[in-house]
């Protein structure tokens, strides 16, 4: 589980490292594109604004020197600054009104000026297109920079103030931003008269620049002077008119006081500025010389972008976002799929593992139980070839696998008296009944032979038979155990002589016999007598040894082929095979002196002496071989045994 937690971080972690690599190449070129696509525009909206300054610059210079040098301004501003007779003043006051007519046409004209003003050379206001203070009045203008700077420049040079709040177009009650030019007039004969003032409209040209037309709306505009003041006027600017960029952006400040021209990135905005010097940058005009202010010049013109960044590319369309999003999700989905499809194949190889493990050891565990079953196993061909055997079989029979697998007839491990069994029930696993089964004897390699029971069913398929495999059972032990049983069933315990059934199974097989032979065969029935007086004076286990006692001499004194028995309580019987009645009667006599003449050994705590004497009565007869079974002979030796008893005991009869 935690390895699968594991996989799933990994899962998740590279398919957002891969998005990543992939998509960081494509957005940082898009940003380099756009930054680059900002640069050139922000750059042409520099030029743009560079150009159309210095091209209004440059006008109002080239204005101000014209009207400078027009023969009315200096013939007016001459007869200014003469005394004249009554007639010459009539004459003056109609130039003067000529000239005012002529400037407030120009004025009128270029509309980019408020004022035109006439200077004698003592800083007396000769003429104003706002109305003229009267001549006698103070040298109003005898302080002022702009005229003792044109005093004293030579012709067709320029003195330019910065921009300032002054006297508005309507007149000096209404002020607005505003320039002061000034440049010297000169006489005929290139005396010095006084000096041309031409106040420009700052703010109406200043709001007319190419930055405020919105061309780029997300660019802004700076213009300051030398010393980083604003110059633009607040509505069209991002700066108010007249704050200090060196506090307000001093980064930006830095980079721009450091270079005449050039560009700087910040963290969000690309700058591009470049300087505008009045004083130097009046190319293609009529001026020789320009002064500035001092302090003012070199103004710097400006022009911000905003920098594209990741966010900028993100917000600028929600569609990317969203894709992008869209990107790592589907890669993120993809990768816990993977991985958790993976984990389950796993999962399954483990079970699949597990399972052909089992299998194995279920084949082995099979293996072993066929090679090591408490029975034989075996295959053969259609031939009857051993294919496969057991290794207990192969134990039993004494061969290796090797010697006999593919190369023996299962028939000639089969015992020749057998044999004949055993292909018969081959035969039926071959034919129709597909199953046969034998008893018979294997022959082992040592020579010695054992009982088996075999059965065997033929394994088919639809090509017809394959083989035939058999179940072999060792049958030794059970045809001991047979005969054990056999054998008990027909055995008296107690004095380990054959019982009744016994005698009858042997009566058989002797009567065909004498029935094939001809020989003759006798029956003796014995009888011991007072054998109850026995058990009551010495106790039953007496009785018991004295049963005994008669077995053994009893046994002792037939020959071998005479078949003794107890039927039962202290009754015997023996069949006396290939004897006539004569050699009965012998036996029979014989038999009653030995048991007469030999006690039983009772023990002196039993009886004085320790020795019993004990004596039996017994009848003797033929079999005859016409008789099916031997009832009729017994039969007669009960009946002489019956008139030994009445006649006496202790002898025989022959019946
Ligand atoms: P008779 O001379 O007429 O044959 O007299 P008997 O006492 O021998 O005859 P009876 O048939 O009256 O008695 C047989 C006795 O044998 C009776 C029974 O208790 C005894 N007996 C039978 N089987 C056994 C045995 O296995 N052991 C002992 N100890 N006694 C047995
Ligand atoms: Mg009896
Ligand atoms: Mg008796």
């Amino acid at each position: 589980m935690r390895t699968l937690r594991t996989r799933l971080v990994v899962a998740t972690l590279v398919p957002v490292f891969l998005v990543t690599a992939t998509l960081a190449p494509i957005f940082w070129s898009n940003i380099q594109n756009r930054t680059e696509y900002s640069r050139v525009a922000a750059e042409a909206l520099l030029e743009a604004e560079y150009d159309v300054l210095l091209q209004d610059m440059n006008e109002s210079l080239n204005h101000s020197l014209a009207i400078a040098e027009f023969p009315s301004v200096v013939g007016y501003l001459s007869d200014a600054q003469t005394t004249r007779s009554p007639y010459q003043e009539t004459q003056f006051q109609q130039t003067r009104k000529q000239l005012g007519d002529m400037l407030n046409t120009l004025l009128t004209h270029f509309g980019r000026y408020t004022r035109l003003a006439l200077i004698d050379a003592d800083g007396y206001e000769r003429f104003s297109t706002q109305g003229s203070r009267s001549p006698a009045a103070d040298p109003i203008h005898a302080e002022a920079l702009y005229f003792r700077e044109a005093m004293t420049l030579k012709t067709r040079s320029l003195y330019v103030t910065s921009p300032h709040l002054g006297p508005g177009a309507a007149g000096p009650e209404t002020t607005t931003l505003v320039m002061d030019i000034t440049t010297p007039v000169f006489g005929r004969e290139g005396e010095r008269l006084g000096v041309l003032l031409v106040t420009l409209d700052w703010h109406s040209m200043a709001t007319s620049l190419p930055h405020a037309a919105g061309t780029n709306p997300h660019a802004q505009a700076l213009l300051v002077d030398a010393q980083g003041n604003s110059l633009l006027p607040t509505e069209s600017a991002a700066m108010p008119f007249g704050s200090s960029l060196s506090t307000q952006w001093s980064d930006a400040w830095q980079a721009m006081a450091s270079s005449n021209r050039g560009e700087a990135l910040f963290s969000g905005d690309l700058l591009l500025f470049r300087t505008y010097d009045i004083r130097k940058h009046h190319y293609r005009s009529q001026a020789e010389q320009v002064l500035g202010f001092p302090g003012t010049q070199p103004w710097r013109i400006g022009i911000t972008v905003p920098r594209p960044g990741l966010t900028y590319l993100l917000t600028e369309s929600p569609w990317t976002a969203v894709l992008v999003v869209l990107v790592y999700v589907l890669a993120i989905a993809f990768g816990i799929v993977w991985v958790l499809s993976n984990h389950h194949q796993q999962r399954l190889r483990a079970r699949a593992q597990q399972l052909s493990l089992e299998a194995k050891d279920t084949a082995r565990e099979l293996t072993d139980l066929y090679q090591q079953a408490p029975c034989g196993y075996h295959s053969l061909n259609e031939h009857g070839v051993i294919t496969r055997i057991n290794n207990t079989e192969l134990r039993w029979l004494g061969y290796s696998a090797d010697e006999i697998i593919g190369k023996q007839l299962y028939r000639e491990l089969v015992t020749p008296e057998t044999r004949e069994a055993f292909d018969a029930a081959f035969r039926q696993v071959l034919g129709e009944d597909h199953e046969g089964s034998a008893e018979c004897e294997l022959m082992c390699r040592d020579g010695s032979t054992f009982p088996v029971a075999i059965e065997a069913t033929a394994y088919k398929t639809s090509d017809g038979f394959q083989y035939s495999r058999a179940m072999v059972f060792d049958m030794t032990e059970r045809q001991k155990l047979e005969e054990l049983l056999i054998s008990q069933a027909m055995t008296d315990p107690l004095t380990g002589l054959g019982n009744r059934r016994y005698l009858e199974n042997q009566a058989d097989m002797e009567m065909a016999r004498a029935r094939r032979s001809g020989e003759p065969a006798c029956l003796i029935g014995i009888d011991l007598d007072r054998f109850k007086n026995i058990n009551d004076r010495y106790g039953h286990d007496v009785g018991d040894l004295v049963l005994q006692a008669f077995a053994q001499t009893a046994q002792a004194e037939l020959r071998e082929g005479d078949i003794l028995c107890r039927m039962g309580g202290e009754e015997f019987t023996v069949l006396l095979p290939n004897t006539n009645i004569e050699q009965a009667t012998l036996i029979a006599e014989r038999l009653r002196k030995t048991i007469e003449t030999t006690p039983v050994d009772v023990g002196t705590d039993v009886i004085d002496g320790g020795q019993l004497a004990y004596t039996a009565s017994i009848g003797v007869t033929n079999i005859y071989m016409v008789e099916n079974s031997l009832k009729p002979a017994i039969k007669r030796a009960d009946q002489g045994l019956y008139k030994a008893k009445e006649g006496g005991r202790n002898r025989i009869v022959m019946e």
